[in-house]
């Protein structure tokens, strides 16, 4: 049975079968992972053994389209994507885009719109790593002295010196 678990848009799992998604659903006393289709409303459930490595049961009743491949492709580039992206944050986001775009069979069906997203998505990523900016000078003379950066000479002075300057 051809299965493959792979990073959900939130960071969790998914699990893919004949092009079906499912999101994890529970875990049974035994130990097995039951999962359940994407689709609201849809019962179909898949079960694997805990270390999802095989397919234990399946109960197929899916009475929707499977999920497109190339919408899975996407999903799987952006996960990459927002991964490294938080890896190596000075790498420009079109130019990792680029590369894991190109790693993929008939890239040329991902559309400028997607990588669009994908960009958008890196930025949302990077931006959770970076501490929110001050909104107000006060905030931002806080968030000065409030810091641990220091002058050349190991002080910390001129986080006061910025304060005076501006006032
Ligand atoms: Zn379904």
């Amino acid at each position: 049975m051809d299965f493959k678990i792979i990073e959900s848009n939130k960071g969790g799992k998914c699990l893919l079968l004949d092009d079906f998604k499912y999101r994890k659903f529970r875990v049974s006393i035994s130990g097995n992972v039951v999962w359940r289709c994407y689709i609201k409303n849809c019962t179909s459930t898949v079960t694997t053994c805990s270390q999802l490595k095989n397919i234990l049961k399946i109960n197929n009743t899916h009475k929707h389209k499977q999920v497109e491949t190339v919408k899975i492709q996407i999903q799987e580039v952006r996960n990459v994507c927002k991964r490294k992206a938080c890896n190596d944050i000075h790498e420009r986001p079109r130019k990792k885009i680029r590369k894991e775009v190109s790693s993929i069979e008939n890239s040329e069906v991902i559309g400028s719109n997607d990588v669009n997203l994908i960009r958008k998505s890196i930025y949302n990523e990077r931006r959770k790593l970076l501490p929110t900016l001050p909104k107000s000078l006060e905030g931002a003379l806080n968030f000065v002295s409030n810091s641990d950066i220091l002058t050349w000479q190991n002080e910390k002075r001129w986080a006061s010196g910025c304060r005076s300057a501006v006032q």
